[in-house]
């Protein structure tokens, strides 16, 4: 298996998870570029946005739900934090598994780079 994130998710390669069900795996970034950045997983491989099918919408919806969990879990829901998702090369995407970025401690400027 060559995806990146599929090893994390089996535990081939380390990650610092924070949160994981049987759906979803949270863990720290490896590169942070805030005082909190988390990327939110579904277990299932699915390289894009584009290639998301109907019947995963509930799982693109847990993402959300888990970013927001761990936004309150970590105390910075009400400030206010930052979900992102690249989508492929324009977008910034270079881990071809979706992920949801969570950025959170910092205020963020719009719009993005
Ligand atoms: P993308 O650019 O695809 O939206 O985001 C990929 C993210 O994965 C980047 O923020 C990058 O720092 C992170 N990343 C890349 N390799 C690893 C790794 O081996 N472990 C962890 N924890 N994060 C990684």
């Amino acid at each position: 298996m060559e995806c990146l994130f599929c090893k994390i998710i089996n535990r081939e390669i380390p990650a610092d998870i924070v949160y994981e069900d049987d759906h979803v795996l949270a863990f720290n970034d490896i590169s942070p570029t805030a005082p909190t950045h988390q990327l939110i997983i579904p277990k299932k491989h699915i390289a894009t946005l584009n290639d998301i099918e109907e019947g995963e919408l509930a799982l693109i919806g847990r993402l959300q739900f888990t970013a927001a969990q761990l936004a309150r879990q970590q105390g910075f829901a009400d400030d206010g934090y930052r979900v992102v998702m690249n989508c492929n090369e324009k977008g910034g995407q270079t881990v071809y598994h979706i992920h949801m970025h969570l950025l959170g401690g910092r205020a963020f400027t719009w719009p993005a780079g």
